[in-house]
């Protein structure tokens, strides 16, 4: 491949078509990671991309297509907050957020770009035209229990969870624990236990719908005060918008019940609200039928995490093939995979490429 480091700090290597021209099917995923990471989620998709060019080199095979796989920078927005950053800059949506997002230091991604040795101003050169792409395929592991529940190698994921957070708090008044008599009370967060239950139920409610409250905090927090006020996030996700709103809509109106019932105060502010991203219905079958060729049936799975192909959509069609993972466990170093399941996603992937016809795009 020829290889460069592109103007927002991405790694890029082309393999060039039989034509020695475009257009190419972007393959990759991305390099940098969490803090305390595993060593898979991201660089696993990097490197089997690598691979399969690796192979069709040594064979001194070249397709009617291009390939073009790419390492994104700054995916997980460990450092500034910012993710997707790469991969964004790809699609040319790379804006102010990015630029002047800082770090714990204060340090901005524009300075940081800087000290890299990369030129701010020529970002907006990363970004690629649509007619010279004609899809973006990534391996990742799956970062859940899923497929090792169905004992499946790999899945075909058919599109990207849309997420929607907010912060939510209950407001009463903070009182000594000893004095206040049970029916007296307006304790906000015996009112916030009963909003939690709330998100579960709702979420429970319907397929391929998660919900979490991943934070929870009580104020003052003390052992022998009522609390005065609790302040609580919840993430909402879901295959479809319209169920994520509503399901956001029914939880938002149950807390305001319930804190109308506990005689405290509601509130709730949105803080992300990004739609689902559906993989390309004929990318899903591609994979599907690479999967069936080696023997396998093609499960079919959303998923739940976000991935820099919610940034590549709106470049080109997407495709996602996930990997097993033990005890579907990421974002942590106990996260492992299989050199056979790796090796069955890699063999999807070379099939795919390898039948992908020249100009061949799928539907919107
Ligand atoms: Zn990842």
């Amino acid at each position: 491949m020829s290889a460069r480091i592109d103007e927002v700090g991405n790694v890029i290597g082309k393999y060039a078509s039989q034509s020695g021209n475009g257009p190419y099917l972007m393959l990759g995923s991305h390099f940098d990671s969490v803090i305390d990471a595993g060593k898979y989620d991201g660089p696993l998709g990097v490197i089997t991309a690598i691979d399969c060019v690796a192979r069709l080199k040594e064979v001194n095979k070249r397709l009617p297509i291009g390939l073009e796989v790419v390492a994104f920078g700054d995916e997980e927005g460990t450092r500034f907050a910012t993710a997707l950053a790469g991969s964004s800059a790809i699609t040319g949506s790379f804006g102010d957020a990015h630029f002047n997002a800082k770090d714990s230091h204060g340090i901005s991604v524009e300075e940081a770009l800087k000290h890299f040795g990369l030129d701010p101003s020529k970002v907006p050169h990363a970004a690629h035209s649509s007619t010279d792409v004609i899809g973006y395929v990534e391996v990742h592991i799956e970062q859940g229990p899923v497929l090792e529940a169905e004992s499946k190698p790999v899945g075909v994921v058919t599109g990207i969870f849309g997420q929607t957070r907010a912060k939510v708090t209950f407001k009463g008044a903070p009182n000594h624990a000893g004095t206040v008599p049970m029916r007296l009370r307006h304790d906000p967060l015996l009112a916030a236990c009963e909003f939690c239950l709330v998100v579960e139920r709702v979420a429970k409610s319907h397929s391929d719908t998660v919900a979490t409250v991943g934070q929870f905090l009580a104020l003052p927090g003390a052992m022998n005060i009522i609390p005065g006020a609790v302040e609580l996030s919840i993430d909402v996700r879901s295959a479809l918008d319209g169920v994520r709103t509503s399901c956001f809509d029914e939880i938002v109106a149950s807390g305001q019940s319930i804190a109308r019932k506990r005689g405290v105060e509601f509130d709730a502010k949105k803080l992300i609200d990004l739609n689902a991203c559906p993989c390309s219905p004929v990318l899903v079958e591609k994979i599907s039928s690479a999967i069936q060729s080696l023997g396998e049936r093609p499960l079919l799975m959303p998923s739940g995490a976000g991935h820099d192909g919610m940034a590549m959509s709106k470049l080109t069609d997407i495709g996602m093939i996930f990997v097993r993972c033990d005890r579907g466990i990421s974002h942590s170093p106990e996260e492992s995979v299989k050199i056979e399941d790796v090796s069955v996603a890699a063999e999807v992937m070379y099939k795919l490429i390898c039948d992908y016809a020249p100009g061949e795009k799928s539907v919107p």
